[in-house]
């Protein structure tokens, strides 16, 4: 091996914390779904931002691909490397999160920092970070940020792009950007932090971020409730949206399907029959949260779109409400093999998509189990499938369901990527179901930021469809 081999020139200026090779490696190399991931070179994880920018110039000086990393919690297989001649850039080693600035509403954070480390660094201050999803024990604010991701709340306080005020970033080719600035308003321009949000690593490496923050509720106030199908949940949805305004923080849904997988895997969840989750926060505490819930269940009721419901009386209560969503993909995942599809539709069109979804699935697969569940707010419907009953894979039908269910998003005025990305999964899904032109200002764009296409090939946009500008 020649001194100037990029593996070596890494390996010593990371040091033994900072590169990691062999079955070190390994962990790192798969996806969280276990569906894609070739052993890369190795894996870099610097401990600061320059050390980042280090690594990213050694790596493009070498014609080697890069990886960026986070949780590697991402469900389409962005986080690993396709081919192995590439350097998966982990984030884990800088998890640094700054003191909350109290008067502008924000905080500095590395772009390693777990998202539930947030949550309980801001406790304490009175302060939250909206986010919440269910990989947030792992999940790192850069992964956030690659993925633009939603989670629960999105529809009252944004998606990743609404909460990111600043980011740093280390390009392509090695270069810092400094773009750490604390304001909201910011029009010099195009907007690069948005663009950021969402680039799932093909743009750069985020290295630090300045997070929105908001104050943390004095008084919540959630309800399950039964409804006898879809279409009253969508009804009850937009009557909720009118009667509690700005309250609502919360409006998730799943079937008695998915409540039947976590019940039958996670039996410490047992509970009645549920299917809309809503919650009501404010952070004035005078605020009659609970009065303006139970008057809407009760019109739910007169309307016949609510047949049950359950308010919660504690806040052991609410945690078990919320851990019956959220352990949704935990209870598909433990019953075998899965097919899960990120839809969105206009939240009014929940219902319809539902009822047509199933009839596609059941001709393509007759009794394959239909799980919904996700998020009423925006229209966000985790469209997961397992096997019928007594079978244990979909008959090589994989492809099938996801052509037909991403057209009939795409017909439908959705999108068949809500909030997971594309990935490496959904490229080919992409090109199918977006316009050429869309595609085509996309892989402009990726050969503007990253002409040597070095910076996570394959990922979101083909790696052929590049122009090779840079021999
Ligand atoms: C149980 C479960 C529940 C989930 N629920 C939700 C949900 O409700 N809403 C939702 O949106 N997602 C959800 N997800 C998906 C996933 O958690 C999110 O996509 C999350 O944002 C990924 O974060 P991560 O740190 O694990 O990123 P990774 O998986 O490590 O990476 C994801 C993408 O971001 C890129 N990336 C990572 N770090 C950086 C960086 N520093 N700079 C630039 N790019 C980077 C990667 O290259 C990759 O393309 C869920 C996943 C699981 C397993």
């Amino acid at each position: 091996m020649s001194v100037t081999d990029p593996v070596t020139v890494l390996r010593e200026m990371l040091g033994p914390k900072g590169w990691l090779s062999g079955s070190d490696a390994r962990p790192y190399q798969r996806d969280s779904l276990d569906r894609y991931g070739v052993a890369a070179l190795g894996v870099a994880r610097p401990a600061d931002t320059s050390e980042v920018a280090s690594v990213v110039k050694a790596c493009h000086a070498a014609g080697l691909a890069v990886v960026p990393q986070g949780g590697n919690t991402g469900l389409c297989g962005g986080a690993v490397a396709d081919r192995p001649d590439a350097v998966i850039v982990s984030l884990s080693r800088m998890t640094a999160i700054g003191k909350p600035d109290l008067d502008s509403g924000s905080i500095l954070i590395e772009a390693g920092a777990v998202l539930a480390a947030l949550h309980e660094a801001l406790e304490p201050h009175g302060l939250m970070f909206p986010m919440h999803l269910g990989a947030e024990g792992s999940a790192r604010i850069g992964g956030l940020v690659g993925t633009n991701a939603g989670g629960s709340q999105a529809f009252r306080y944004g998606m990743m792009q609404d909460l990111v005020l600043g980011l740093e970033v280390v390009t392509p080719d090695g270069a810092i950007w400094n773009g750490l600035r604390a304001v909201q308003k910011d029009n010099a321009g195009y907007q690069l932090r948005k663009l950021y949000c969402g680039a799932e690593g093909t743009l750069g490496i985020v290295t630090r971020a300045i997070l929105r923050l908001y104050p943390m509720p004095q008084r919540q106030a959630s309800a399950l409730v039964v409804m006898p199908d879809f279409a009253a949940a969508v009804s009850f949805g937009t009557f909720l949206r009118g009667e509690a305004g700005e309250f609502l923080t919360g409006l998730e849904f799943f079937s008695d399907i998915g409540l039947g997988l976590a019940l039958k895997h996670l039996p410490d969840l047992a509970y009645q029959l549920v299917y809309v989750l809503v919650e009501l926060a404010s952070a004035v505490p005078r605020v009659p949260l609970d009065e303006i819930l139970a008057s809407a269940l009760e019109w739910g009721m007169e309307q016949g779109l609510v047949l049950d419901g359950a308010l919660a009386a504690t806040g052991a209560h609410r945690a078990q409400f919320w851990r019956l969503r959220e352990e949704q993909p935990e209870g598909q995942r433990l019953e075998g093999e899965q097919l899960k599809h990120d839809i969105s539709v206009p939240p009014g069109a929940i219902a319809r998509f539902v009822e047509a979804g199933a009839e596609i699935c059941d001709d393509i697969l007759p009794g394959v189990r239909i799980n919904p569940f996700g998020h009423l707010g925006d229209g966000n419907i985790h469209y997961n499938l397992s096997p019928p009953e007594g079978r244990a894979d979909f008959d090589g039908k994989a492809g099938r369901f996801a052509e037909a269910l991403s057209s009939l998003a795409t017909e439908m005025g959705g999108s068949f990527a809500a909030e997971h990305g594309l990935g490496r999964a959904k490229v080919a899904m992409a090109d199918r179901n977006r316009s050429p032109l869309e595609r085509e200002l996309m892989a402009r764009l990726k050969d503007a930021f990253d002409p040597r296409g070095t910076m996570n090939p394959g990922v979101l946009v083909h790696a052929a469809r590049q122009r090779k500008t840079f021999e």
